[in-house]
């Protein structure tokens, strides 16, 4: 819920823009760092969720390292003033080119998702007389439980090595000179809601572990990726996750050898809640069987609903300011893009909404501005702070 005094900051600004609420995004860094650190856990931001410079700053002042998945994410992380010694790179389609960067800034480890992978980046560490620290990304089919497209750690996935080939990837290993094993990593899938979930998992990494240990391997890291979900439906009931409920699953469950850190590669968690999409309705049109309310934002400002039915909450803030609209309306808030499934909602009750109304899309601050697009020649995404307003 906005306040009204927010919303008339809002009146002037030009629609559609990512608002982001700067005081929520340090309280919610705030309370993840407070969980982790008393457990020793190591934090690594995923890129991927959110790049604004601003957001990106706030979480590099707090101390994380980030968890990057392309050589550009790797450039944007040591730019912002990540330390390279806290950077992790994954992804299953890395470039030659990109390895290379990598190297050229010693970050932390590679996150490697292939046997192919590991001969390439012992190749290219060869070449520059580097030795490169890795972690394999290992496939342990736990079912996430969320929705198939952000299930990450299923056989039928293409991420991660499978645990049949692990015999041969030890092997290899044991051939790729310029190459030392730091760490083995897991991410099983995003928007993970049921910890039980996480339970399952610290079960297979305690499996692994003990594999790798028993074949002379000494695993300094266990990475256990990101996936931590938020409330999409309650945005304010539980704007800050219960952090210290989810990293005490793995201090309860995860087995760790003298030595040995648990790393965490979260993204939605952390910058969900403190951003929404503000939109203006441009339409309002009537029908017998369904009334649309036509908004200035599409799926080219926030994707996530047409790529994977995902659900947001929203809000029409102007209704809210003015509190004297008390009836509910159904309508389907759509976008001005040309294609159907460009739409944020179907059967949304709502007050009765008027042309120039001002609308929120609530928790679209992880997998929302960075996947905006030019789409239909759209413009630039818009994004405004909370402190600068
Ligand atoms: N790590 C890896 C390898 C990922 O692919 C992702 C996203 O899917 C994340 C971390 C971040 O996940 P989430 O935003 O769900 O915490």
């Amino acid at each position: 819920m906005f306040e009204p005094d927010r919303v008339n900051a809002f009146t002037p600004q030009e629609t559609p823009f990512y608002y982001y609420d700067i005081a929520l995004l340090e309280r919610t860094l705030d309370a993840a760092r407070q969980a982790a650190d008393p457990m020793g856990f190591h934090v690594h931001y995923a890129l991927k969720a959110n790049f604004n410079d601003r957001l990106l700053e706030c979480v590099r002042a707090m101390g994380f390292g980030a968890d990057c998945v392309s050589g550009n994410e790797v450039r944007k992380a040591i730019e912002t003033g990540f330390d390279p010694g806290k950077i992790v790179f994954a992804g299953v389609g890395k470039s030659d080119k990109e390895i290379t960067f990598a190297l050229s800034k010693d970050i932390f480890a590679f996150n490697v998702e292939s046997i192919q992978e590991l001969e390439v980046i012992d190749a290219l560490a060869a070449a520059d007389g580097k030795k490169a620290r890795v972690a394999l990304r290992i496939n342990p089919n736990v079912d996430a439980h969320t929705h198939q497209y952000i299930t990450t750690g299923l056989d039928e996935n293409k991420f991660g090595i499978a645990h049949w080939e692990l015999t041969e990837a030890i092997e290899t290993l044991r051939r790729c000179l310029h190459i030392e094993l730091v760490g083995i990593h897991f991410h099983v899938g995003s928007q993970i809601t049921d910890l039980n979930v996480f339970k399952s998992l610290c079960v297979k990494v305690n499996e692994l572990n003990n594999w790798f240990d028993e074949r002379g391997f000494r695993i300094k890291v266990l990475n256990v990726g990101g996936g931590l979900g938020v409330d999409y439906h309650e945005p304010d009931a539980q704007s800050i996750p219960d952090f210290k409920a989810y990293f005490s699953v793995f201090d309860e469950f995860l087995e760790r050898k003298p030595g040995q850190e648990v790393h965490f590669e979260l993204g939605r968690a952390l910058v969900s809640q403190c951003g929404s999409l503000v939109s203006r309705v441009l339409y309002v049109k009537n029908g017998i069987k369904k009334n649309f309310l036509i908004i200035d934002a599409g799926m080219t400002e926030l994707m996530r609903p047409a790529l994977y039915q995902a659900y947001h909450r929203i809000e029409n803030l102007t209704a809210q300011a003015d509190g004297d609209r008390d009836d509910v309306v159904h309508y389907d808030v759509v976008g001005p893009i040309c294609e159907s499934s460009d739409c944020f909602g179907k059967e949304v009750p709502l007050p009765t909404t008027f042309r120039g109304d001002l609308i929120a899309i609530r928790t679209a601050g992880a997998y929302g501005e960075v996947m905006a697009s030019r789409y239909n020649l759209r413009q630039e995404i818009r994004y405004v702070y909370s402190d600068l307003l």
